[in-house]
């Protein structure tokens, strides 16, 4: 048990800043949007203590510099082996990313099904919670328009 705590909350030993902080400028002059979609999401409600699973969809329009996909990944993770809510776990993906790349725009798509809600209390199967965060310019309506059809397809 212990062990598997300790996997669950790994996420505190880690610093989401530092998993991004090796960024590679040799892009080509690649301009366009970096998206990795469907990152397997783990993580434990602060509420309950219970399962939070899912997927996370990352979105960002790089300036100059882009990261390894991996390192993505690895955000993800740091950042839902703790106790969380979605929605903040939502909104400190796309704040790592935009304070180390410093993009021109970050969008973030979480979607998850929650284990307080399947398996106890009002007992829905299958419902999953979808949470977004958007910022630079993909605040904006066109924008983010934009590249929430991207993350779609
Ligand atoms: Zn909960």
């Amino acid at each position: 048990m212990v062990r598997a705590y300790e996997e669950w909350f790994a996420g505190y030993a880690q610093d989401p800043g530092a998993i991004l902080r090796r960024t590679f400028g040799e892009t080509g002059g690649y301009d366009e949007l970096v998206l990795l979609r469907d990152i397997p999401l783990e993580s434990v409600c602060e509420h309950h203590m219970a399962a939070i699973s899912g997927v996370a969809h990352i979105a960002y329009l790089p300036r100059e510099r882009v990261v390894g996909i991996s390192k993505l990944a690895r955000l993800v993770d740091a950042l839902a082996h703790r106790l969380q809510i979605q929605e903040r776990l939502t909104a400190e993906i796309a704040d790592a990313i935009e304070a180390e790349l410093e993009p021109r725009g970050v969008a973030v798509v979480l979607q998850a099904s929650h284990a307080c809600m399947s398996s106890r209390g009002v007992r829905k199967h299958g419902s999953a919670l979808v949470t977004r965060a958007f910022r630079g310019l993909y605040t904006a309506p066109g924008a983010r328009r934009e590249v929430l059809e991207a993350l779609d397809h």
